[in-house]
């Protein structure tokens, strides 16, 4: 074990005595970075600032107890995951079962004992390091690393909110492999496998802009969410990605386009409209990919997006 926490470990404590504050972050020093808060409204803020793993919460405390600090936090659904373990005087059944039916994930009865408050802290870290790890395993598709479909489904509805809250316009690549079909039958499934995430590599390579997002869409088809992104700016990304994997020159001795892999890509992009549904952004990228292809693929076609 190492006595300095782990750096992503942060505990929130929130509790209205200073004093009480001290012995318990004193308790946690060597197993997580701490912050406070000594009300519950404040303690709320800070958890949405700062996202801390676990939140240490007073039951009894002035202005508003733990148990509606608690209904809060879970109620929110930025905050809901953190884990909560409550603070409590009373060690009654009666105050547990109102505790776990507040959110609560444990509770840890005063007068505090060092050895119990850090089981039951390392208990909750380890849990919740353990559901990070799921959840990223859960946006992740496994042959090529990228971002999977569910993922992208999630973000791309977030991320046209925000675009239609800014009133500023983003951008979709559709891209999908010329000829793969083709590729599995001269190559082997194998094959086609190791050349799939060789190209979702050369996507990620070409694809670098913060905020950007690769997910695989499914088969050999991937999809880019460009933000802040307009038509020819899209355009001019489309086409260098077109480049970056003619350059790789994977042979593709099957493809009717020519000796190597290509790809052909369909983009759009809009100031995503009130009426503008991710499906109909994605129904345009489609139609500008199909485009691409009936225009001799390894090429981009770009399509503005008409209101529904
Ligand atoms: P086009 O140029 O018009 O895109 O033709 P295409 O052959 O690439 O397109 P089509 O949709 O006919 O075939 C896609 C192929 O992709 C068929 C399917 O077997 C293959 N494929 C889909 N998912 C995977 C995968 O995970 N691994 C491998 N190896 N092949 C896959
Ligand atoms: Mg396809
Ligand atoms: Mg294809």
């Amino acid at each position: 074990m190492t006595a300095t926490p782990p750096a992503h470990e942060l505990i929130l404590i929130i509790d209205d005595s200073v004093i009480a504050v001290r012995l318990l972050s004193g308790m946690i020093r060597e197993q997580a970075s701490t912050i406070f808060a000594l009300n519950g409204r404040d303690g709320i803020n800070l958890a949405r600032e700062r996202h801390p793993s676990l939140i240490l919460l007073d039951v009894q405390m002035q202005s508003m107890d733990g148990y509606a600090v608690c209904r809060e936090i879970k109620a929110d659904p930025e905050l809901k995951d953190i884990a909560i373990i409550f603070v409590t005087g009373s060690a009654d059944s009666v105050s547990e079962v109102a505790a776990l039916e507040a959110g609560a994930a444990d509770f840890i009865v005063k007068p505090l004992n060092q050895a119990v408050v850090q089981a039951r802290v390392r208990t909750q870290l380890q849990l919740q390091g353990a559901l990070r790890a799921l959840a990223r395993l859960a946006r992740i598709d496994v042959l090529t690393g990228l971002y999977n479909r569910r993922y992208f489904d999630e973000q791309i509805e977030r991320e046209m909110a925000r675009h239609r809250r800014q009133q500023l316009p983003m951008a979709l690549a559709f891209i999908d492999i010329d000829c793969f079909k083709a590729y599995n039958d001269h190559y082997g499934h194998l094959g086609g496998d190791h050349c799939l995430a060789g190209i979702a590599r050369l996507i990620e390579s070409a694809t670098h802009r913060p905020g950007e997002i690769v997910a695989r869409f499914g088969g050999e088809e991937f999809v880019v969410i460009l933000p802040y992104t307009d038509l020819p700016a899209a355009i001019g990304y489309a086409g260098h990605l077109c480049q970056v994997v003619r350059d790789a020159a994977i042979p593709h001795a099957a493809s009717s386009v020519g000796p190597h892999v290509t790809v052909s890509i369909g983009v759009v992009a809009a100031v995503p409209l009130a009426t503008m549904g991710a499906r109909h952004m994605l129904a345009r990228a489609d139609m500008a990919l199909y485009s691409a292809k009936s225009a001799g693929r390894d090429r981009v076609c770009a399509l503005p997006i008409e209101p529904a």
